[in-house]
């Protein structure tokens, strides 16, 4: 990649925008995990998560109130604070110069923005402008198994439905999930404050707000960011959003048709070699990819790929992925490695 493109050649100056909260501190983790060159990592959040210590490689951090100093001298800025916090500090972070890697659905969709996934398209990196959005979730590991799919056969349509678990919707929808289970289990009626509804022994149509067509937006996000990372800005596709209670990874059913038929042997024999993927099942146990396979780990799992019995032309697979980590955090410390200078 050009030069300009890059971070400076030197241990960096990071900041998490987001901290405190559950892509924040997967942030943390990752960074420290994969040997980030870290010079200073700075921590903020609100002031209602100020003063709050976190660990990073053996030191103690203290998370900071987010001001208008508070990215003075940063090289990259990783934010996961939501689109509303991401638009009232983006003039602010470019001012300074750092780069900014952006997990809110604010800029995913701007021309000038690129959309990333680095096992897909890492070459539209080479075109930022020192913002790059990291896409949603549910859609980040549907376009890992597409994209070598697609490279193959091409495709035709794709039918998808999400499986979404409380940690999607943040750190305060995974304790309300325990909460309101343990309240059910003691034959209480629980009362949900984060989601919409109880998510106890529950499942609803994600919650996201409704668009004139009736889709919410979360399955727009995937229709349109899925086709943005492909480079199909026709690419056909519908989704349907569940929130189901499981406290974190994300899974889909997924439904795609080919130009011609799609062999399965063929399928798995280029999802066994993907970048970002596993192939996950015992047909002998009925035993398949499940949330808690993937949970804080980094491949997305694959599994139960068939032939769409009613179209001679289509595959039918399952898929489930820590929408934290490959969703969300890993993504984005990746987009960021991606944007280190190589050694020579
Ligand atoms: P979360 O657990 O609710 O965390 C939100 C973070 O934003 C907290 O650190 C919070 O700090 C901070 N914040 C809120 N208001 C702020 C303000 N005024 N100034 C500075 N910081 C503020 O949410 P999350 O799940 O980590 O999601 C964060 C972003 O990543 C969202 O845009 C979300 O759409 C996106 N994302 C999430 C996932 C996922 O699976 N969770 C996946 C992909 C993308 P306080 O503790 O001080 O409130």
């Amino acid at each position: 990649m050009n030069q300009q493109f890059l971070l400076p050649n030197r241990p960096l100056t990071v900041a998490i925008l987001g901290s405190s909260g559950a892509v924040g501190k997967e942030l943390l983790a990752l960074l420290e995990e994969r040997s980030f060159p870290i010079e200073r990592l700075i921590l903020l959040a609100s002031h209602r998560s100020a003063g709050e210590v976190q660990n990073f490689c053996g030191k103690k951090l203290i998370v900071q109130e987010t001001t208008q100093e508070s990215f003075k001298n940063v090289d990259l800025v990783l934010a996961s604070a939501g689109g509303s916090i991401s638009r009232k500090w983006k003039d602010t972070i470019k001012r300074e110069g750092a780069v900014m890697i952006d997990n809110s659905s604010a800029y995913r969709m701007d021309e000038n923005v690129p959309l990333v996934v680095p096992e897909v398209n890492p070459a539209d990196l080479s075109k930022h402008k020192g913002l790059i959005s990291n896409p949603n979730c549910t859609t980040i590991l549907l376009a890992l198994v597409l994209s070598p799919l697609n490279r193959h056969i091409p495709i035709k349509r794709i039918v998808v439905s999400t499986y979404q678990s409380a940690s999607g919707a943040g750190a305060l929808a995974m304790e309300e999930l325990e909460k309101l289970s343990q309240e059910v289990l003691d034959g209480k009626t629980p009362k949900s404050k984060v989601l919409p509804y109880s998510l106890a022994f529950n499942l609803f149509l994600h919650n996201s707000p409704l668009q004139s067509n009736n889709y919410c937006e979360e399955e727009m996000k995937m229709v349109n960011e899925t086709r943005k990372i492909l480079g199909a800005p026709e690419l056909p596709l519908t989704a349907t959003c569940v929130r189901v209670p499981v406290l974190r990874a994300h899974s889909e059913a997924v439904n795609i048709e080919f130009e011609k038929p799609f062999p399965v042997k063929e399928a798995y024999e280029i999802l066994e070699f993907a970048p970002g993927v596993e192939l996950l099942e015992d047909f002998e146990k009925n035993r398949f990819p499940m949330p808690q396979d993937v949970t804080g780990r980094d491949p997305i799992s694959v599994g139960r790929i068939r032939e769409d019995i009613s179209n001679p032309n289509a595959l039918e697979l399952w898929l489930c992925g820590d929408q934290i980590r490959k969703g969300a955090a890993l993504n984005a410390v990746q987009i960021a490695e991606l944007l280190l200078p190589r050694k020579s």
